[in-house]
């Protein structure tokens, strides 16, 4: 391992693109699959590893599925969420903001909401406490499903902004499913000054972008790369600085570009715009956040000054209110100001 690698892990991270459902790894699916009596495609954790690991798009919604429908109860969520959280913080990723579509449950078991949030807020207690690791909820719309679906999960966010839940989101499959089709839920969580953050430009165009930004004016965009593709877009976001979410192994496993090498990242933050880098869905990408800097090292020669700047733009665009913001900046400089006084 390199001095760089050892800088990457060592160095405080936030993560801001990451779902809570696609973190399950092999070992807890087998556990759920076991407790409620539920047949898997294998029965070893080498099997499910292999089962695990992405081949295709429908394969990919297999798995996601599959995670879903072995969330049957609260203490499946809490193990989850704390199951996460600490690996969060096995890598330095000292806040999270977490993508979580609890109506995927709500649908499979009739686990409502509130008590599938009261069972993610215990582990954040847990792991703020224990860990030192914080975490915010962003509630998403799963973007196949109906209008009043997402009229629902609004209704949802709205109750519950600001006890664990920071956002509402949208995502699912979005070819066929632009924002437009979520106007309503939208329109309701913006008149109450609730943030939104919506998946797009990853397997749609352009086209799906400039939709979010109509319909839903995010707080950031999920992915968002595909506006490499319009210049015109590219203009707006470098001037308005909207934030990108970045997942380039992600966006590799589902075929959005070719490889590493041929992503428009390196492109994106020459044009000045804002990005920040993620992991999504990290055991079924076979990555990890670390795992996401150290590519980009490897790929696209990335310093220690750009790996500062990306953790920096990352902090920069939480939703956390602005003192705490502040405060986690002021930390964060902090800590890299240590990590460099280290040795090389
Ligand atoms: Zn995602």
């Amino acid at each position: 391992m390199n001095n760089l690698d050892t800088y990457i892990r060592r160095m405080p991270k936030v993560e801001l693109h990451v779902h809570l459902e696609g973190s399950v790894q092999p070992e807890t699916l087998l556990k759920l699959a076991r407790r409620h009596h539920i047949s898997l495609p294998a029965e070893s954790v080498e099997g499910i590893r292999e089962w695990y690991t992405f081949h295709d798009f429908e394969h990919f919604v297999e798995i996601y599925m599959t995670i879903s429908s072995c969330l049957r109860s609260a203490d499946d969520i809490e193990l989850i969420a704390r199951e996460f959280l600490a690996g969060q913080a096995q890598q330095n990723i000292l806040y999270s903001e977490v993508t979580f579509t609890p109506y995927n449950q709500f649908v499979n078991c009739r686990l409502g909401f509130h008590e599938q949030l009261d069972a993610v807020n215990r582990a954040r207690s847990w792991a703020e406490k224990e860990l030192g690791v914080r975490m915010g909820m962003i509630i998403d719309i799963p973007r196949e499903r109906s209008p009043e679906i997402g009229e629902q999960v609004a209704t949802w966010v709205i109750d519950r902004y600001g006890d664990g839940v920071i956002a509402l989101g949208l995502a699912g499959p979005e070819q066929g499913n632009p924002p437009l089709k979520f106007r309503e839920a939208f329109n309701r969580v913006r008149n109450k000054g609730i943030p939104r953050i919506v998946h797009a430009g990853e397997t749609v165009g352009p086209s799906s972008i400039w939709n979010a930004l109509e319909v839903a004016d995010p707080a950031r965009i999920g992915h968002g790369v595909r506006a490499i593709e319009d210049p015109n877009l590219m203009d707006y976001l470098k001037r308005t600085q909207l934030p990108l979410e970045v997942c380039p192994t992600s966006n590799i496993c589902l075929r959005v570009f070719p490889s590493l090498k041929a992503h428009c990242l390196p492109e994106l933050m020459k044009q000045g715009l804002r990005v920040s880098i993620n992991s999504d869905d990290p055991p079924m990408f076979n990555t990890t956040l670390v795992g996401e800097y150290r590519a980009g090292t490897k790929t696209f020669g990335w310093d220690r000054v750009i790996l500062r700047d990306l953790v920096i733009n990352a902090v920069d665009v939480t939703l956390l209110p602005n003192a705490e913001r502040h405060e986690m900046l002021e930390k964060f400089n902090k800590d890299f100001a240590a990590l460099e006084s280290g040795p090389e």
